[in-house]
């Protein structure tokens, strides 16, 4: 099974995909994960991305398709997988359309995580993440010890006020469209409310996809 998570920034779509992961047994793929490592890293992909991301403007298209097929095709993700993230614009849902039907695959299920606009600014502005596991947490502070691992957790710049505004302004114009090219499609869109504790929100989403 192969779900497409939409929603804003701070809709809590990384905390949903770790948690529907573990429930469904396939793997999250979360391109932002994916290029964060590669900004760490120092490779050629993680350069060019990085000031993009730090502005929270989306990186090229080209890029995001190629960590698609890469994560799509790769062993553990043969039985499906939780697209976190991973499809923002037209062009990418076209991609990743190309990519499940090379591989024999479709977009099961969209699950679109639905947060007001006010209460998504406070959720970015008050977090912080593990530096090594990537859990995000609200209302500790940068500097505070992981509960997970161990790791660090740090604000990532793309939190800091502006570049938050301009990621909500990049969802609406870019990503926002492509819930109606699902609808369109004939794709299962499903909407989650995504306000309340993070179970009653999982809980939401398994029953959207009959689990
Ligand atoms: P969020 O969705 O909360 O903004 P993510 O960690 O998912 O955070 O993504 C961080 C950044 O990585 C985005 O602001 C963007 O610059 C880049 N990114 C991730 N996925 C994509 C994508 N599918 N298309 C373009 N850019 C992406
Ligand atoms: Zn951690």
């Amino acid at each position: 099974m192969d779900i497409v998570l939409l929603g804003p920034p701070g809709a809590g779509k990384g905390t949903q995909a770790q948690r529907l992961s573990a429930k469904l047994g396939i793997p999250q793929i979360a391109t932002g994960d994916v290029l964060r490592a590669a900004v760490r890293d120092g490779t050629p992909r993680g350069l060019e991305a990085k000031a993009y991301m730090d502005r929270g403007d989306l990186v090229p298209d080209e890029v995001i398709l190629a960590i698609m097929k890469e994560a799509l095709a790769s062993d553990g993700a043969r039985k499906g997988s939780i697209l976190d993230g991973v499809v923002r614009t037209l062009p990418q849902a076209e991609g990743l359309a190309r990519v499940l039907k090379e591989l024999g695959r479709k977009v099961d299920a969209v699950l679109f995580f639905n947060v007001a606009e006010g209460e998504l600014v406070k959720r970015l502005g008050g977090r912080t993440v593990c530096e090594k596991c990537q859990t995000p947490y609200t209302g500790k502070e940068a500097g505070s010890v992981c509960e997970k691992c161990g790791g660090t957790l740090v604000r990532r710049k793309d939190d800091e006020p502006e570049a938050i505004r301009n990621r909500l302004a990049v969802y609406g114009k870019q990503t926002a469209p492509v819930l109606d090219w699902y609808r369109k499609a004939g794709v299962n869109v499903r909407t989650i409310d995504a306000v309340g504790s993070q179970d009653a929100v999982t809980a939401r989403a398994l029953e959207a996809i009959g689990k």
